[in-house]
């Protein structure tokens, strides 16, 4: 249980998510993508919204991605995280606009910046509620400090 994080307030699974919240289990982000015309959506949706297609599956990307914007919250609205901490839209490799709601960690916050590389990393939370474990995208520098 060592690598279980600090309770977060985790995200509800349903049929539609549980792939996303699950893929760190085995260290892949996925998301979804047309299976007609390679467009990944997120949050997941039950039609492409290109070509109206339903054949939809979970696709693993890259995980490389880069700060589109963010904010520091200093608050402690929760057990966890500690605050300060950097909750930022990650703009993700694969597509234009394609952006996740995350955290950024393994950099202090004032180091975050609008464009900054990042590569996800996931935070295991164990299952407290019966309904299952979560692995948490979240995002890191990519190569450690982030040098502007
Ligand atoms: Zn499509």
């Amino acid at each position: 249980m060592s690598d279980v994080g600090p309770r977060r307030m985790l995200p509800e699974l349903t049929d539609r998510t549980r792939f996303y919240w699950e893929g760190g289990r085995s260290g892949q982000l996925l998301i979804l993508c047309c299976q007609r015309c390679g467009y990944y959506l997120h949050p997941p949706a039950p039609l492409c919204p290109v070509d109206h297609s339903t054949e939809l599956a979970p696709e693993r990307v890259s995980g490389r991605g880069r700060v589109a914007s963010f904010t520091v919250d200093h608050h402690r609205w929760l057990p966890a995280p500690e605050p300060p901490y950097v909750i930022a839209l990650v703009e993700l490799a694969e597509q234009e606009a394609l952006r996740l709601t995350t955290n950024i960690v393994g950099c202090p916050p004032e180091d975050v910046h609008i464009g900054m590389e990042v590569a996800v990393t996931f935070e295991h939370q164990a299952d407290s509620e019966g309904r299952g474990d979560v692995w948490l995208p979240m995002f890191r520098p990519i190569g450690g400090a982030a040098g502007a």
